[in-house]
């Protein structure tokens, strides 16, 4: 028996998409990125959609197109993939981080408003698994303090807070679409903003420094090659015609493991949404705080013996050699995004997992906590 942590949803309707672009004659920059884009400024509300090749590029788009660069700190979690701090490196800046809140694991406006200097030039929030709670909060502090607030919502394709879709929580927004997350392109990203200057600098940046009407060889700034092909946005688009299906599936699946593992003092929950709604991206648990430490890893190994796929999400950032290295972080730093980050285990989480195979996992979990 084997049970994957995750997998993609790719139906007959993604497979004739991409096929279909494979018998015309435009693998790029064709109608497919039109459209895809436009997927995304329709379902949003927002004026503009730039598409990439991926989550990290997007944001990394996004902070040159804000203008931040050496000298300038931006503010953002320790509790985040890799990418949301790389690319702060990328451009030059500091990474400035600030604990999370343990309830949504995501940080807070609060907090970030204790680390505001006069270097501060943006912040970089995270609908931490999908979890939206704090994020309109977040956006209305980085606007009375002119900051810019880049929405790291790259786990949150769905969710919702106080009425406010993910997405809209920022100057820019960036989906990613790894086969891991809600939607999938195999690799890409997209950026939402109303900024014409940002998503016109983002779309100039994606395709080598052409800016607009300038012509195939002109090159108004330095650029990428960070095109999305019109291949990937095929399979993007058939993908968010399904993505009401999709949310509707992963919440399925969320609601056994709920129904499940409720209970069970050992093991705490993936928290309810207050005000809002989460978009499924990973089932996370949490080990009670009285657990040995330690004991998180041999269950991870116990389960992968067994050919259950699971996960230690995340280890925090700042303890990352690398992170080690440049800034000589240290354990107690931030010692909640440490608690947790000790603590956690992503269970195997996709569209199409069985109810039965549902039953496997906690069934083997349990035992393994045992
Ligand atoms: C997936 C993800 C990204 C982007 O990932 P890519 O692999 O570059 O598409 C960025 N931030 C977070 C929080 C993510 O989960």
């Amino acid at each position: 028996m084997k049970i994957n942590l995750s997998g993609p949803d790719i139906t007959e309707a993604e497979i004739t998409a991409v096929t279909d672009v494979l018998r015309g004659r435009q693998l790029s920059l064709g109608p497919r990125l039109t459209e895809f884009e436009g997927l995304f400024t329709g379902r949003f509300g927002r004026r503009f959609a730039v598409a990439v090749n991926s989550g990290t590029s997007a944001l990394q788009l996004c902070l040159q197109a804000m203008g931040v660069g050496p000298g300038d700190e931006v503010i953002t979690t320790p509790f985040s993939f890799i990418a949301t701090s790389n690319v702060i490196l990328m451009v030059g800046a500091t990474p400035v981080f600030v604990d999370i809140d343990p309830a949504s694991y995501n940080i807070t406006a609060e907090a970030i408003a204790r680390k505001i200097t006069p270097r501060t030039k943006a912040v970089i929030p995270v609908e931490v698994f999908g979890n939206p709670a704090g994020l309109d909060a977040v956006y209305d502090l980085a606007l009375s303090r002119k900051l810019w607030c880049l929405e790291d919502c790259c786990e949150a394709l769905g969710s919702e807070v106080n009425g406010k879709k993910c997405g809209t929580l920022g100057h820019a927004g960036t989906f990613a679409f790894y086969p891991n997350k809600q939607i999938t392109t195999g690799e890409g990203g997209i950026i939402l903003t109303d900024d014409e200057h940002i998503a016109r600098t983002c779309a100039a940046l994606r395709n080598q420094g052409r800016d607009g009407d300038g012509g195939w060889l002109a090159h108004q700034m330095l650029g990428y090659n960070y095109r999305l092909s019109d291949i990937n946005c095929a399979l993007g688009i058939a993908q968010m015609k399904r993505l009401d299906e999709i949310l509707v599936k992963r919440a399925r699946v969320a609601g056994w493991y709920h129904e499940l593992l409720a209970g069970d003092a050992r093991i705490i929950l993936p928290p309810d949404v207050a005000n809002g709604k989460r978009s499924w991206f990973v089932y996370v648990i949490r080990l009670a705080d009285d657990f040995p430490l330690g004991r998180r890893d041999q269950i991870i190994n116990r389960l992968r013996e067994q050919g259950i796929g699971c996960s230690n999400y995340f280890t925090p950032i700042h303890l990352q050699p690398f992170m080690v290295k440049q800034f000589g972080y240290k354990h107690g730093d931030f010692p909640i995004t440490e608690h947790i980050g000790e603590r956690t285990i992503a269970l195997p989480f996709y569209n199409n997992l069985s109810r039965s195979e549902v039953e496997t996992v906690c069934k083997a979990l349990r035992e393994a906590l045992d």
